[in-house]
């Protein structure tokens, strides 16, 4: 039987548990087919990647992103505020976002991650200042060929219920609802395999009201989705609760029927142990994002505790305009320096950190079955990562640590559902010139930089 693709000469990591060191692997039908050592048994197939010796892992899961926000990218008037200054300066220029600058953000947004070595994200899209954004959203994946888990955010509360957006980028409950039904409906595919899925993500607690909060769980039940926010990103969160609910933010979250198995929160940076503790029984997972986190200057969730304590912990990049790059090859790193600069060079290794972007995004989207790993079966999504021969140079003893240590790695070759992406480096969008260019004219147009 000929495959559909090999790749060989590789140092393969296929999950955690399961490394070759000179092998090779065969994609057919868009899955890993088969994995092998050495020359041994070496499929014939129609088209072969030679790796020349270098590590190929599982395509990296991004976890938690708002890819509108590369239209606002490095915004001068706010790049020292706090994370509210940073939002009430950015609010009134999301409310000119439409159909097409969303189109090219998520078009920019993608290929940006596939360059990074990401073939999966979420996309946590809570502005709507007009209809149909996702939808925008679900072309710039289909055209491109990203395997995409959309995620329908949402906002009710502006400045004059006590909320920072301004009232044109809320919306009311029942056109969220009804929205989030018409999303699923259209774009939510449960099946193996699937390029796109939706999933529900009010804003945070402070932004949705608690009917939103308890229909969006609902919801979640009839349709069987993942359910998406952000949780105890900041202090002001604990007096926000106390005040307005009485309680803190976890048990707020758990009072309005988020601790399942559905729910993977952004952050989570300012829980008690024992809160901890019962969403990682619940089954919660929890997206760390160590260059926002330390960007705003804020704290920092202890990962490598929680996933002691039973909870799955993935990495997402966070908004462009927060994080401003969207590579997780360079989360990853900084989600190692970050565990390492907190409990020192025993607490956490690359490997712990690739866990964490492959494994751990994985669980975070419900998809463990099939991304994050690359045994047979598995979606082909997976990375020939390529770092110049200067700064690998001395690296012989351990092709993982030396991916993470040696810097910059980038992805050579970048492979999603079986089809190559990016080849040399290089992103195979034959259109990519255009949509910079248009995405470089919306830019300007949001940030008031023309007349
Ligand atoms: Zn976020």
């Amino acid at each position: 039987m000929t495959v559909d693709l090999l790749i060989r000469d590789a140092y393969l990591y296929i999950d955690r548990d399961w490394e070759v060191a000179n092998g090779w692997l065969s994609v057919k039908d868009g899955r890993v087919h088969a994995v092998g050592d050495g020359a041994e048994d070496v499929p014939a197939a129609k088209s072969v990647i030679s790796a020349h010796g270098r590590l190929v892992t599982p395509g990296l899961v991004n976890a938690h992103h708002h890819m509108y926000q590369n239209l606002t990218r490095a915004y001068a008037p706010v790049t020292n505020g706090t994370l509210f200054e940073w939002l009430k300066g950015l609010y009134p220029l999301w409310a000119d976002l439409d159909a097409e600058s969303v189109y090219l953000s998520t078009s920019v947004a993608m290929v940006e991650l596939l360059m990074g070595g990401c073939t999966t994200s979420m996309d946590h899209m809570y502005v709507h200042p007009r209809p149909f954004l996702i939808d925008a959203q679900f072309r710039a994946a289909r055209d491109i060929g990203f395997r995409f888990h959309a995620t329908r955010g949402s906002m009710t509360r502006s400045v004059e219920d006590g909320g920072l957006p301004p009232a044109s980028v809320v919306q009311d409950e029942d056109t969220i609802l009804a929205d989030s039904e018409r999303l699923v409906a259209a774009f939510h595919d449960p099946t193996p395999g699937a390029m796109g899925r939706v999933a529900l993500a009010p804003c945070s607690l402070f932004s949705v009201s608690e009917r939103i909060m308890v229909e969006s769980a609902r919801l979640a039940d009839k349709h069987d989705l993942r359910l998406h926010t952000h949780l105890a990103e900041d202090p002001d969160e604990d007096s926000y609760c106390a005040e307005i609910y009485g309680c803190t933010p976890t048990e707020y979250f758990e009072r309005v029927g988020w601790a399942s198995p559905r729910s993977w929160v952004a952050h989570y940076i300012y829980p008690t142990d024992d809160e901890v503790d019962r969403l990682a029984h619940a089954g919660v997972c929890t997206a760390q994002c160590p260059c926002s986190n330390m960007m705003i200057g804020g704290g920092t969730a202890d990962a490598m505790d929680m996933r002691r304590r039973g909870m799955r912990v993935g990495l997402g990049c966070d908004g462009s305009a927060s994080t401003d790059h969207a590579s997780m090859w360079l989360e990853t790193r900084m989600a190692m320096l970050l565990g390492r600069f907190r409990h020192g060079p025993h607490a956490m290794s690359a490997r712990d950190a690739l866990d964490m972007a492959t494994r751990g995004g994985a669980a975070c989207l419900g998809w463990e079955d099939e991304i994050g790993h690359l045994r047979p079966g598995a979606c082909a999504d997976l990375v020939v990562w390529s770092m110049s021969e200067v700064a690998a140079a001395g690296a012989l003893s351990d092709p993982v640590e030396a991916w993470l240590r040696c810097a910059p790695a980038v992805a050579g070759t970048t492979i999603v559902n079986g089809k190559v992406l990016v080849s040399d480096g290089v992103p195979l969008l034959a259109n990519l010139g255009d949509i910079l260019r248009d995405h470089a004219r919306e830019a300007r147009r949001i940030q008031r930089l023309d007349g």
